[in-house]
């Protein structure tokens, strides 16, 4: 009886949500006394999943079918489904994305386990089981108490802390998993995927710069481009830059656009709007520049700078060369 972690691969390498994923599976395995298992979907070198033992998984049922390299939610549940009877686990693990939600509704029905989606901290497991979960975007939360005998969470990005310095030396060992595929499961299929670039992904970026109105156009852009490069950044931005075509939709972050939550999200000259905010609250720590003391974002930061982005930017960007 184990606790499984289910993980998302891209291109064979673990996502980085995914890896906390497996950090938080493994806490909750430490609190129910059992061990944490991971499966994993799809191509990948046995050296890339061991990584997952750094993160505290005993073990890792890799099912290498090519059949699963590309995203298909109903033969991931139905792998899942089957880990699951195999492992005899109670306590499911997901993390949160579009994917992570589909498959884990589709697994939850299959196995008539209580489903948790947007779980924010560790189970409260002294008396029921009890998860915390952000509700109305972000601006809340709920405390949900699962009594079905299998339970399923799908965890949002930083619900623990990962110090990177005391991980777990010991590799996770590898055992080949099965599963049996319907061939309705692929009456749809994934034949390619072409990404728009290869910027970093907004989802998996540890820090971002983002960029709102007062920016004051595209041909501006460029200091708060030499920040995200000099930082390793991902870029953003608020919804009416990408709605004015000054950055790209893939870029727009908040209610309508995409949900983050770096470690260090920048925003440069951004009003701080509850819409934009919604996606960004997951962020640990919030680093706001804005010429107007008043603007509303800086109630929602860790850190202010009341000044000029045109003259705060490549002040930053110099500093953080600097430091490297
Ligand atoms: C249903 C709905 C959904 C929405 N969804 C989203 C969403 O998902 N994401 C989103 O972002 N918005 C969303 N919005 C829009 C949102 O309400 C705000 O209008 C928007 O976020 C404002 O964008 P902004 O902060 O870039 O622009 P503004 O509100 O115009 O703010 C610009 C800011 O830049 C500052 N500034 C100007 N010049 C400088 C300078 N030189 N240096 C420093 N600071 C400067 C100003 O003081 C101001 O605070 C939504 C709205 C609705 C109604």
């Amino acid at each position: 009886m184990s606790v499984l972690i289910y993980i998302e691969l891209d291109n064979g390498s673990i996502k980085k949500t995914s890896l906390e994923t497996v950090a938080y599976g493994a806490k909750v395995a430490e609190l129910t006394s059992t061990t944490a298992v991971v499966l994993a979907l799809g191509s990948a070198e046995s050296t890339e999943l061991e990584k997952a033992g750094h993160y505290g998984a005993a073990k890792v049922l890799h099912a290498a079918d090519g059949k699963l390299d590309h995203e298909n939610n109903l033969a991931y549940a139905d792998a899942l489904v089957q880990a699951a009877q195999l492992e005899g686990s109670k306590i499911i693990i997901l993390p949160k994305s579009g994917l992570g939600d589909a498959v884990a509704a589709r697994a939850a029905a299959k196995l008539k386990a209580g489903i948790v989606s947007g779980v924010t901290a560790l189970p409260d497991t002294s008396s029921t089981f009890k998860v915390t979960r952000s509700i109305f975007t972000g601006k809340a939360f709920a405390v949900t108490e699962i009594t079905s005998d299998i339970k399923v969470l799908v965890v949002r990005k930083n619900a623990v802390e990962i110090d990177e310095s005391s991980l777990i030396s010991t590799s996770a060992t590898i055992e080949p998993f099965n599963p049996s595929l319907r061939d309705s499961d692929f009456q749809a299929t994934v034949v390619s995927v072409e990404k728009a670039d290869s910027e970093l992904s907004l989802t998996e970026a540890e820090i971002i710069v983002s960029g709102g109105r007062g920016m004051k156009g595209p041909e501006h852009w460029q200091p708060l481009v030499d920040l995200a490069k000099a930082l390793g950044a991902a870029t953003g931005c608020s919804k009416p830059v990408s709605d004015l075509d000054w950055r790209p939709h893939h870029e727009h972050i908040g209610q309508t656009g995409i949900k983050v939550a770096p470690n260090l999200y920048i925003a440069c000259g951004i009003s701080g709007a509850i819409q934009h905010l919604a996606g960004v609250n997951g962020s640990k720590c919030i680093v706001v520049i804005n010429k107007d003391p008043e603007a509303p974002f800086f109630k929602a930061a860790d850190y202010g700078i009341v000044g000029d982005v045109f003259e705060v930017l490549p002040k930053l960007t110099a500093a953080a060369k600097s430091l490297k």
